[in-house]
């Protein structure tokens, strides 16, 4: 997947379905053998299911099924129930050399679990018990296939709460939060969910299980936990993950912001993290947002930079730290909204994600979200959006960005591109989505920003990952060598071909 942008997912549409001319096999003797190890009603073969299988949330293979057209499709859909039985799986996938590619829930939006050299897709949710939930050390341990928002629900039950809130908890399970690095609502107190990660169990290509230490922040030796986080599937199944969970908070307190600067809204925010102020959200939206979707929300026009900010926990704590973010936000000019349009945007955080309100076919959308120190996060927004509004006169292109993951050094920030009318014919669809994609990703790159924060690398950015390592690129390229030297896991991921 290493040619020119529209060859590449050319090819990948014309890749076909069938294995990827490893060595000779026949079809039905890998079928039983894997109904050996997960059981008859856990295989498929059948062409609806392995068609369910060919698409997750990304714009491109949603585009081809939109327009009538084929994604490469696995050729076994495997269900199994244990990291025994994934390990007996990865024996057969060594043996015949036959791709295999982890799936959680399928609500990845970067191409991260599409099969493109067909094999075996690995369908994790069957793994979703909760194995323990320590109430004193504050943790849970579950197994990777379980859904986000069970498992909220069932620590929930005991005034707990893991406080990984993604907007797509509802649809995404635990080992695919892990995987990509993903960000939740609330991850500026909380951290990523690599943050609240304390160990993992993974089975290696080879079939071997492996655990983590128990604890993350430890002096015995290199932090190897970390190559699975981010590894999207590449270096290994994650099976199990024991997570920090928190008491859920006595108080959540909200207030929404209006500047008339956006400049001076990120200098708030950042007054607000480097001053340690502790706030639970810092949600940025920069005027053109401001004017499309607060006003969907609030049902008033309004102009400049909408901020909400939020506290939690201990009431009179919470009540002292926005006294004194209101005192930082006074000083740069802002207006003070009140709490009722911050707990409306709280309310309705994520109906932007669903039905009626979420993107949709015919348009053409990418989420070109990115992270950066404070030094540079606000000329990688400007040239981002002076780069894709200008870079095409003949599309009307429409930019909108906010800043919604904050750390003590700088910010994600989440921009999206939007064509409403884009072209018929899919191939040339492909060619705009990849040249505005290079575009704002070359903004970003150029200015020292990392080219995602959140959703990954996937199919998406693996085009990207050489340039933006750099020297690293091989370093990454022979620890994957090491690790997965067939290249069975997840090929044409993150970078890694197979
Ligand atoms: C409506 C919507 C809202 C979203 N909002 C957010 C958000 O707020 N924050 C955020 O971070 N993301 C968000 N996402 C992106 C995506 O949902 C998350 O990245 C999510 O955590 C993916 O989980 P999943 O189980 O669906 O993974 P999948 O899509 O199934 O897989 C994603 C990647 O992880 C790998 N993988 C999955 N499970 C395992 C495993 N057990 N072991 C090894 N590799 C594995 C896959 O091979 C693939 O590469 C959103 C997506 C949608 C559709």
């Amino acid at each position: 997947m290493n040619s020119t942008d529209v060859e590449s997912a050319v090819m990948m549409k014309n890749m076909g379905s069938t294995s990827n001319g490893a060595p000779l096999f026949n079809e039905e003797m890998v079928r039983s053998e894997l109904e050996e190890i997960v059981g008859m009603d856990h295989v498929s073969t059948e062409r609806s299911d392995r068609l369910v299988y060919s698409c997750d949330w990304f714009w491109l293979p949603q585009m081809w099924l939109d327009r009538g057209e084929r994604m490469p499709v696995p050729d076994y859909v495997v269900h199994p129930a244990s990291p025994e039985e994934i390990s007996e799986v990865m024996r057969i996938a060594n043996t015949y050399d036959i791709p295999v590619v982890p799936w959680g829930g399928g609500s990845g939006s970067q191409g991260g679990a599409l099969p493109l050299y067909g094999g075996i897709l690995m369908d994790v949710k069957r793994m979703n018990e909760i194995i323990e939930i320590d109430e004193t050390s504050l943790t849970v341990t579950a197994q990777a296939g379980i859904n986000g928002q069970q498992l909220e629900w069932a620590l929930n039950e005991k005034g707990l709460t893991l406080p990984h809130y993604p907007a797509s908890a509802n649809c995404a399970t635990l080992g695919g939060y892990l995987a990509p690095r993903g960000s939740g609502t609330i991850s500026t107190k909380y951290g990523k969910a690599e943050d609240l990660v304390l160990n993992m169990e993974v089975v290696l290509p080879n079939g071997r299980i492996i655990r983590t230490p128990k604890v993350p922040n430890h002096a015995a030796g290199p932090g190897f936990m970390n190559l699975f986080l981010g590894s999207e599937g590449t270096l290994g199944t994650i099976t199990e993950a024991t997570m920090q969970v928190d008491y859920l908070p006595e108080t959540r307190l909200f207030r929404a912001l209006l500047f008339d600067d956006l400049s001076d809204a990120i200098e708030a925010g950042r007054r607000v993290m480097t001053g340690r102020l502790d706030p639970t959200v810092i949600r940025l939206y920069d005027p053109t947002e401001t004017g499309e979707r607060v006003k969907k929300i609030l049902g008033e026009e309004l102009e400049g930079a909408y901020m909400v900010i939020g506290f939690d926990g201990d009431e009179d704590l919470a009540t002292l730290q926005e006294e004194k973010a209101m005192a930082i936000f006074n000083e740069l000019g802002a207006r003070d909204l009140g709490r009722k349009p911050g707990e409306k945007w709280w309310e309705r955080r994520y109906d932007f994600y669903y039905p009626p309100q979420n993107l949709k076919f015919p348009w053409m959308y990418g989420t070109t979200e990115t992270v950066s120190t404070y030094s540079n996060c606000k000329q990688i927004y400007h040239e981002q959006k002076r780069a894709v509004e200008e870079g095409y006169p003949e599309w009307d292109i429409r930019y909108i960005a906010h800043f919604s993951h904050w750390f003590h050094w700088g910010t994600g920030m989440y921009s999206r591109f939007l064509i409403e009318d884009p072209p018929d014919d899919p191939e040339e669809a492909i060619r705009l989505h990849n040249r505005v994609w290079n575009t704002a990703i070359t903004a970003v790159m150029e200015n020292d920003g990392m080219i995602n924060e959140h959703h990954g690398v996937g199919l998406k950015l693996a085009r990207f990952m050489r340039r933006q390592y750099g020297e690293a690129w091989p370093f990454l390229e022979t620890l994957k060598d090491a690790i997965d030297p067939q290249g069975l896991m997840n090929p044409g991921k993150v970078g890694f071909g197979r």
